[in-house]
Order: C-alpha cells, then sequence, then structure tokens
C-alpha cells in the first residue's frame, strides 16, 4: 500500500439538505494516480465548485466521472459541469450502471436537450451490474446494486492484478451483499448518517462491519463536530487523502 500511485482526496461528505442548508459539499472524491486528479466519483450539489477550489492548479475536470445514482447530492452539478467542460473541448467521460445511466441521460440532463444530445455533451459507456470495465490507469470498474430510495450502486476498483484497491457502497442502508463485495477492497468506503434511516446505513449499524481501512462519507457532520463529537468513527472530512 505504502508505494501505492493512486489516493483519493475528500471533496466532501454532505447530503442534499447540509449542501444547501449547511454549506457542506455533497458527498464526493477525488480519484488520483501520482498526484494528478483522473476521475471523480460523485458530482452533487456543491461539489462542482469544491473541485475548482481544491485544484485550482488543473484548469479542467478530469475526464472521468462515477456517478452511483440520480440524487441531487450525488449528481447535481452534473449538468452544468459537463455542458461547461464541453464547450472547452472537455468531452467527459461518466461510468454509471446502465439503468443509472440512462435516468441521468433522460431525467438529469433534460435542461439540455433541445440545443444537444447526450451524445454530444458526454460520452456515456454502457455498463450492466458486475460487469468488468476499464476505467483508467490500469483500473477496472465493476458495479453492485445498493437497497436505496433511488436505484444506486456501489462499486469497486481493481487494478492490473485483479487486486481490489478501492469499494465504495454509494447511498444504501445495510446489505450484507453490497458489503461483501465492497469489503474485498484494501480500502472500503461507506455511507452512513448519525441516525436510523430507513435508506442509509447508521453509524451504529456500521460498528461491527468496519475493519481497517474502512471510512463513513455521507454522514453531514462538519470538521469540528467530528473532531469534537466522533473522533472514534472512521468520519472522512473535506481535504481528506487517503492512499489506495
Ligand atoms: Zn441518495
Amino acid at each position: 500500500m505504502q508505494d501505492s500511485q493512486f489516493e483519493l482526496v475528500v471533496l466532501g461528505t454532505g447530503g442534499g439538505a447540509s449542501a444547501i442548508y449547511d454549506g457542506l459539499a455533497s458527498s464526493s472524491f477525488m480519484l488520483l494516480h501520482q498526484g494528478t486528479p483522473f476521475c471523480l466519483v460523485d458530482l452533487g450539489l456543491g461539489v462542482g465548485r469544491e473541485v475548482v477550489t481544491q485544484f485550482p492548479q488543473f484548469s479542467q475536470f478530469p475526464r472521468n466521472v462515477i456517478i452511483t445514482h440520480n440524487h441531487s447530492d450525488h449528481s447535481g452539478d452534473l449538468p452544468v459541469v459537463l455542458r461547461v467542460e464541453q464547450a472547452r473541448g472537455n468531452k467527459m467521460q461518466v461510468f454509471a450502471a446502465k439503468e443509472v445511466s440512462r435516468r441521468l441521460q433522460t431525467y438529469r440532463m433534460a435542461e439540455h436537450l433541445q440545443q444537444l444530445s447526450v451524445e454530444e455533451l458526454a460520452d456515456w459507456p454502457e455498463i450492466e451490474p458486475f460487469q468488468s470495465v476499464e476505467l483508467s490507469h490500469g483500473l477496472t470498474i465493476e458495479f453492485y446494486p445498493g437497497f436505496h430510495s433511488e436505484l444506486s450502486y456501489g462499486f469497486v476498483l481493481r487494478d492490473q492484478q485483479g487486486q481490489a484497491r478501492l469499494g465504495y457502497t454509494g447511498d444504501s442502508c445495510v446489505d450484507s451483499g453490497l458489503y461483501d463485495f465492497i469489503q474485498q477492497a484494501q480500502v472500503c468506503i461507506f455511507d452512513a448518517r448519525l441516525k436510523p434511516n430507513t435508506w442509509h446505513a447508521s453509524f451504529a449499524e456500521l460498528k461491527d462491519v468496519l475493519k481497517a481501512n474502512a471510512y463513513i462519507i455521507g454522514h453531514g457532520l462538519t470538521a469540528s463536530q467530528v473532531q469534537q463529537e466522533f473522533l472514534s468513527l472512521p468520519l472522512l472530512v473535506a481535504s481528506q487523502r487517503i492512499t489506495f
């Protein structure tokens, strides 16, 4: 792990409401190879601005973005970013499970469709659940369905040796199939909230699940709340960097 050339940088840890009412960017992280961003994971409310702020030395968004599902806190900034980057000559590529991709193209992109087709806006590789697809830098991605109020998929990234390097649940309540799948990876990121919730796991439910190199996102807590009240839990905070 120490000589890994991959790391992620946390962009936000909140949900839709915390993005708007508390100024916390939605749950998202950037993947980097040798310090250079190459893929964004989710692009919800507030995340686009966070990318511009945290990576001022890069003049454009990375070409690749993974979208777990069509909720505003995971894809709300997507229409604007795809449109601006396309106009600047950086046509992005959206990695999402097939049905999620269809929903993004049909509903999330609707605001652009009188002027541009979805194919003009971005590339949309067709990816079946559980199918292994090349992402970038020798990594492949496989999606696995979560259990959530909107169709949502977690994923695992594997290296060229087939080693699972990074797993993310996306939004989901506790689901043993999804969790077993994610936990193949050396570094695992779980969606969870402080209080029990029908569509998200809670901190209490994750207590016995979390192993070394497991982290929690989607909690909507500020960095000072995390430091003062939840230091015993591996809650991610914005700007945190993790090697995978
Ligand atoms: Zn959601």
